[in-house]
């Protein structure tokens, strides 16, 4: 069994800089959690002090129902892919994959048979006899992922590896680790400030700013249900879209007033909201819960706001709109032939099923 659990986990560092704020998350076995933030939230602090590269400030972490606060990084039965793969320059592909195995006075034979069996997997069998400056990003990546897979541990620990490959690569990559971990059925942590790569990869995901964890969950509950404006914000592209406005009541129904544009709430959101009546607060909404009216058959007019189309971008699949209310700008994701008239105003419709409330204040969501 090969579960990773932090308990109140804290790390600070000289001169009082608290990376890591009393973490708590349990990773299952088999399970494949992604860390993600943007740079200086803590995440590699994190998976660090899980590796044992890190010490713990205070907290305690377990491996496998194992406390290993005190066990040196080499007895944890983890193995850790590095941002830079950090393969040794003068020995071969064969070389680089086999050194750790061979350090720990592994049988020759058994060597050969673990780095064939991961050369294999990893498509790189070929390359097996090269040096790594004969290699491509991507199959220097494959090296070093195939170094950890020989080793067969309990966990493997990624920290950013795919940055240093180009955006093609990456995505490649990124199914490759993906397939992986459903054959080697092995825990994994992997940690990225890329959300795309988190959504896409994650069993679940951790999402966290200034060294506290603010949410974990797949990556469809983060999505669709963010606990707060800077998960909502971080997770998605485009981000989501946020506007700062009141909440009024007329005729005893509710509205978002944004000051230029006001759409009517949804029933279901007002018991949630009627503290908020005439009192500021966020609102937000995703570009793909906007649309663009002439393409929707029946919109109720309370849904409808008129603003200034700024420019589109065709992004072949879709095209993106770049709006203006007069107070706020945010963009709408629309169909791939929609061709508004630029500078001009539009009517659009907002899915108000879709949106999301925080509070002004603490950026908590409310509804
Ligand atoms: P990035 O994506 O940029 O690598 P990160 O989320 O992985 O960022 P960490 O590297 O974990 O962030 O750093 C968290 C915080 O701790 C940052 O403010 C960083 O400056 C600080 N920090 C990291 N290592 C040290 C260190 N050895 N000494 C002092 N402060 C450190």
């Amino acid at each position: 069994m090969a579960q990773v659990s932090l308990k109140n986990v804290c790390k600070i560092f000289a001169g009082n800089v608290k990376a890591v704020d009393n973490v708590n998350m349990g990773i299952e076995n088999k399970e494949f959690m992604v860390l993600v933030g943007p740079s200086g939230c803590g995440k590699s602090t994190t998976l660090r002090m899980i590796a044992g590269l890190e010490e713990i400030s205070s907290g305690d972490i377990y491996i496998g129902n194992k406390k290993v606060n005190d066990v040196p990084a080499k007895d944890r039965d983890i193995a850790m892919v590095f941002q830079n793969y950090a393969l040794y320059p003068h020995m071969t592909v064969f070389e680089n994959m086999s050194f750790g195995l061979r350090l720990r006075k592994i049988p020759k034979a058994e060597i050969a048979q673990r780095v064939n069996e991961a050369a294999d997997i990893l498509g790189i069998k070929k390359l097996l006899h090269r040096r790594p400056k004969e290699l491509s990003g991507g199959e220097r990546q494959r090296v070093a992922v195939g170094r950890a897979i020989v080793r067969k541990p309990m966990v493997f620990l990624f920290d950013e590896p795919l940055s240093n490959l180009d955006a093609k690569m990456r995505v490649q990559m990124r199914t490759e680790i993906h397939k992986l971990h459903i054959r080697l059925q092995t825990t994994i942590i992997y940690v990225t400030h890329d959300q795309i790569e988190a959504m896409t990869m994650g069993d679940r995901i951790a999402v966290m700013k200034d060294g506290i964890l603010h949410q974990i969950a797949d990556p469809i509950s983060v999505y669709d249900h963010p606990k707060n404006k800077f998960v909502a914000g971080f997770i998605g592209s485009p981000p989501m879209n946020f506007m700062k406005g009141r909440i009024v009541k007329q005729d005893g129904r509710l509205y978002f007033d944004e000051g230029k544009i006001k759409v009517k709430l949804v029933d279901d959101m007002r018991k949630a909201l009627n503290a908020y009546v005439e009192r500021d607060i966020i609102f937000g909404i995703r570009s793909e819960d906007i649309y663009d009216k002439l393409f929707v058959s029946e919109a109720p007019p309370e849904n409808i706001v008129r603003v200034n189309c700024e420019v589109y971008e065709p992004m072949g699949s879709e095209v993106y709109l770049y709006l203006n209310t007069g107070k706020h700008t945010f963009i709408a994701r629309v169909g791939a032939h929609d061709r508004p008239k630029i500078n001009q105003e539009m009517d659009l419709v907002f899915d108000m099923s879709k949106v999301h409330f925080f509070d002004q204040d603490s950026e908590e969501t409310i509804v």
